[in-house]
């Protein structure tokens, strides 16, 4: 649920049988996000808001209401380039090098560019639009290779390196980039 706030913008309101109090934090987009027991009202919520807002102010890295959208905005873009693209690529490589996986997901976390689960779902995240195609390419070939290998071990490495050569490079210039949206 969102509730409009004139100071903070819209606030995320997430509802859950876990919560025992009223927790806050900031949410990707830079929105302040509330954690609360299942039976919050609105009202309540409002009212913990209201009570806790210097705090906030204080503690909490909120980006102002036009930051915010600004975000959504750019996030949209980059998942629609993302979807346009992504899937593609990969099966292109896929069929390349003799690789199968089962699924394919975007994501947009804030801490990975890619991972492939033991269930052969390969996920990208849509920041990687944001790279030069190399990089992109290169975390492709990345999360096939732990089709084979679900480690880093030196056989994995080998893997990635006979189709990727500069794959060390790569991986390094990758640091310069956020794969957070
Ligand atoms: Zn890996």
């Amino acid at each position: 649920m969102i509730i409009e706030d004139k100071e903070f913008g819209e606030v995320i309101i997430r509802k859950s049988p876990l919560s025992k109090g009223v927790r806050f934090s900031v949410s990707t987009s830079g929105r302040l996000t509330m954690s609360v027991p299942t039976y919050t009202s609105t009202f309540l919520a409002k009212r913990f808001l209201n009570s806790n807002r210097d705090i906030i102010r204080e503690k909490l890295p909120l980006k102002d209401p036009k930051e915010q959208r600004a975000r959504d905005y750019q996030k949209k873009v980059l998942m629609k380039k993302a979807r346009e693209y992504l899937p593609y690529r990969l099966e292109y490589y896929a069929k390349l090098y003799g690789y199968s996986y089962d699924k394919f997901r975007l994501t947009h976390a804030n801490t990975r560019w890619g991972s492939c689960s033991s269930n052969r779902t390969i996920s990208l995240n849509i920041g990687l639009m944001k790279v030069p195609e190399v990089l992109r390419d290169y975390v492709i070939l990345h999360e096939l290779a732990h089709l084979n290998h679900m480690d880093h071990s030196k056989a994995f490495w080998a893997e990635v390196g006979s189709h990727d050569k500069n794959y060390k490079n790569h991986e390094k210039k990758l640091k310069m980039f956020n794969p957070g949206v």
